[in-house]
């Protein structure tokens, strides 16, 4: 398996691991710290203090949705507008200094500098692909990596975004390097609205919303953000947010291998794009490359599309997403089973030639065969777009994105071992 990592710069924080995964979890800031007078003098007083474990760490503001960020202020005794104002210094400016941030009294920066911070994901890899893709590989609290991407397209007028959810991915979809992976754990909101924080800093900041840095944002890096649900809508929430990035909900994309309890519960909360990765238009095939389909299968899947669908109040289509395998899903009658499929649900059908990595066990189509697939879409009334691999010369291909694992699960283990088996 091919990690692309240069160099390795240890996070600083590395030793907080444990505390931090803990504490980023903001719930905290209402409970901990609402005596707003004293939470200055608790810090100061840290070192002279029997009880100093009590004391809570800096907040790291860098995730908090507009909500929280206005409890934060008002629980170290601020006004809750102060938080519009930190929003889009951190989102919209990139900054993680508080000393920058001009039209804040110097008395509250200095308050918020022993109360808080702002700390996003380490860089220990960034590098820019011969098409222009460029790739940031992105060291997590606990000395995880996770990758992210940006793609620009129609002569870079947009620049999407390919953001990661999980390290690593439980659902085991026989085709995708992630899953081979196993899964360790879910990314912190903070980690997850990072990788957009990094990728915006390194482009430049936001200085007016006709030249955004990311125009677009697609959860379809590592995980399955569905699983990930209490982390992944506050992030969404801040791309959506003006004084976050301020992304329209059309071009913020959650796509998703099925989940469908989940799908219901994010119409309730908010209509982003949604994405389904299909890839079989039978429950026997499905089954064998998307296992989740054994528990959702393609009715009770397409099903849950139609409900989320009439919950979007615009006209919205569902985009679905059709990995093309040699020999597997890329003939004539695949293409019929997938027309017939999809007759009653309003959607546009992106094929995606299969990335290879080795011992995959699978084979991409020629390009002639996938040309030919689309044509039979065509005829039977279906504009498929190709998603053509991007960034390969930087291994930056979306859906394929390896960070590295420490996995719990022991799967890359076994995934490894029996490669090597195979290579005897
Ligand atoms: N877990 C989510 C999002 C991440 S994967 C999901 O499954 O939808 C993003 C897309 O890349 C999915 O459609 C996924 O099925 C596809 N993908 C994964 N591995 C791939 C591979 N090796 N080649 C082509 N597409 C792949
Ligand atoms: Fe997970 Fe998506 Fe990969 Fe399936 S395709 S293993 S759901 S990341």
């Amino acid at each position: 398996m091919t990690t692309t990592v240069a160099q390795h710069t240890p996070a600083p924080s590395t030793d907080i691991a444990s505390t931090a995964i803990d504490s980023t979890d903001t719930d905290s800031t209402d409970a901990d710290s609402t005596n707003a007078d004293s939470s200055d003098t608790q810090s100061s007083d840290t070192a002279s203090t029997p009880a100093a474990k009590t004391v809570p760490e800096r907040q790291n503001l860098l995730g908090m949705s507009r909500e929280q960020m206005e409890a934060f202020f008002l629980s170290i005794g601020e006004k809750k507008f102060r938080a519009a104002q930190l929003m889009k210094w951190i989102h919209q400016e990139g900054s993680d200094d508080f000393a920058a941030m001009t039209n804040l009294s110097k008395p509250l920066r200095e308050k918020l500098a022993r109360v808080a911070e702002i700390r996003g994901p380490g860089v220990v890899y960034e590098g820019t692909s011969s098409d222009g893709t460029r790739k940031w590989v992105l060291e997590v609290e606990d000395g995880s990596y996770v990758e992210t991407v940006l793609i620009p397209a129609e002569n870079g007028k947009r620049r999407t975004l390919c953001v990661s959810s999980q390290v690593g991915c439980s659902l085991d979809c026989s085709f995708c390097s992630t899953g081979k992976q196993g899964f360790q754990r879910n990314l912190t909101a903070a980690e997850i609205i990072g990788q957009v924080w990094v990728a915006q800093r390194s482009v430049g900041p936001r200085r007016d919303t006709a030249n955004r840095p990311v125009t677009n944002v697609v959860m379809m890096g590592m995980g399955e953000p569905l699983l990930n649900f209490d982390n992944v809508v506050p992030a969404m929430k801040l791309m959506l947010d003006d004084n976050g990035y301020g992304l329209s909900k059309r071009r913020v994309t959650l796509s998703t291998s099925g989940v469908v309890p989940m799908i219901d519960k994010l119409g309730d909360e908010m209509d982003v794009s949604l994405a389904i990765s299909l890839h079989a238009a039978t429950d026997e095939l499905r089954n064998e490359l998307v296992p989740i389909n054994r528990k959702y299968n393609i009715r009770a899947l397409l099903d849950a599309c139609h409900r989320y669908l009439s919950k979007c109040p615009d006209n919205r289509q569902i985009t679905i997403e059709y990995t093309l395998i040699k020999d597997v899903n890329d003939q004539q009658e695949h293409a019929e089973q997938l027309a017939a499929l999809l007759k009653e649900l309003p959607c546009k059908i992106n094929l995606i030639p299969f990335n290879p990595f080795p011992n995959s066990g699978y084979e991409t189509p020629s390009r002639n065969q996938t040309m030919r697939f689309q044509q039979w879409l065509y005829d039977l009334g279906y504009t498929a777009t190709v998603r053509m691999t991007r960034g390969e010369d930087i291994d930056a291909a979306c859906g394929q994105l390896v960070g590295r694992v420490k996995d719990r699960t022991k799967r890359s283990a076994r995934y490894i071992q029996s490669v090597q088996l195979d290579a005897d």
